[in-house]
């Protein structure tokens, strides 16, 4: 049954459900294997870098599921502009081909016109080499405009999830959080001309197998590009995690579950939409040792480095994530290339490493 499946051109909804449910670990190895075949032929064994800069924990809105939500009681801060440059020089000495700049969401015409700057400045001194992917959430059809004529060129807006009813338990009731409007937002990022990524978390409450086929299914109806997934992890002191902790859902086995649940996606993902970016999520590493690697092996091909520094970073806890604030923050330390190269892939130093899937869109 699983080697049919594996081998075929076009899965279907219950071949997805199939794949998502398999529990036997050599049935698991089998799919993620054949994922990793897959991302060989269209993609090649390389992995590129996006360095990411989260450039303020200041957040207008309260996603029940987020540590940085309006409501969490951290320290805000938003880097300077001078210090961003400084970061984004890093990058581009580094060989690192693109940077992500990543925050809460604000809104507003001088937000609209800082944001500009700073890419404009990052294109300048980098002679327009620095890709630039932008992670800012829901703007104006304009702002993304106003950003993309700027020079940024990719933009990372997740469903989070692709399920109406599911989206509307993870955030408060109104229009702040509307799930219509995320979608508004992904045509318009798509009109105006990004590469565009979206994903969702996997293994948040009351999320089933069928809803994850239907993120699949949505992806390929929303003609995706990049994909940015992650498992649901505990965010200490907020509303998701108060259920998940109160239920008894996050013992060691429900944590290795979603774990798992999260590669088994990845691979599916990458066996049904072939062509597209997978980014092996930071969240993987905070739920298993070696995740981001075991993503890569199961069909991921984007990493982030995080280039903030220690001091900011400290208070962009999207999640509770003890082993990359120690492990990776050191600053300015290069926390991947040993890693890839262990597993037999190359960094894609110097390269956009853009989308393939947009590429064969735009053809
Ligand atoms: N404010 C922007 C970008 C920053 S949040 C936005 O919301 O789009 C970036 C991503 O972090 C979100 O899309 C969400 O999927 C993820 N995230 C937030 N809290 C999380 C949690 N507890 N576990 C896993 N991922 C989380
Ligand atoms: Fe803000 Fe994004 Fe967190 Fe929602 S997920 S609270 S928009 S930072």
């Amino acid at each position: 049954m699983i080697d049919k499946i594996l081998n075929k051109e076009k899965l279907n909804f219950s071949d997805i459900e199939f794949l998502l449910n398999l529990t036997d670990e050599l049935e698991i190895n089998k799919l993620l294997q054949r994922a990793y075949e897959i991302k060989e032929k269209y993609i090649g064994k390389k992995a590129y870098y996006r360095g990411l800069i989260e450039i303020s924990n200041i957040c207008d809105k309260n996603c029940y599921y987020c540590g940085i939500r309006k409501g969490a009681n951290i320290k805000r801060y938003t880097i300077v502009e001078e210090e961003i440059l400084e970061m984004a020089k890093w990058a581009y000495k580094n060989n690192y081909a693109s940077i992500t700049l990543q925050a809460g969401e604000i809104t507003g015409a001088s937000y609209t016109k800082k944001i500009a700057n700073i890419i404009r400045k990052i294109k300048e001194l980098s002679n327009g080499e620095l890709g630039i992917t932008l992670s800012l959430g829901e703007q104006s059809y304009e702002t993304y405009k106003e950003w993309f004529l700027a020079g940024a060129h990719r933009y990372l807006l997740r469903i989070e999830t692709s399920d109406k009813d599911l989206y509307k338990t993870l955030h408060p009731n109104d229009d702040l959080h509307s799930f219509d409007n995320r979608i508004k937002c992904l045509k318009s990022l798509k009109d105006v001309g990004y590469q565009v990524g979206t994903g969702v978390m996997v293994g948040l409450p009351n999320q089933t197998v069928k809803n994850l086929v239907n993120d699949i299914l949505f992806f390929e109806k929303h003609d995706i590009d990049m994909l940015g997934m992650g498992p649901y992890v505990v965010a200490n002191d907020t509303p998701t995690a108060k259920y998940v902790l109160e239920n008894g859902l996050n013992g060691q086995k429900e944590i290795n579950e979603r774990f798992i649940l999260a590669l088994k996606f990845i691979a599916t993902c990458r066996l049904y939409l072939k062509d597209v970016n997978i980014a092996a999520s930071t969240a993987m590493e905070a739920l298993a040792p070696k995740g981001r690697e075991r993503a890569l092996l199961s069909g991921a091909n984007i990493l982030m480095p995080v280039l903030t520094k220690q001091e900011y970073k400290k208070n962009y806890q999207l999640y509770d994530n003890k082993t990359t604030l120690f492990d990776e923050t050191k600053e300015f330390i290069d926390p991947f290339k040993d890693k890839v190269e262990e597993i037999g892939e190359k960094v894609g130093f110097g390269e956009w490493g853009d989308s393939p899937h947009f590429n064969n869109r735009k053809k």
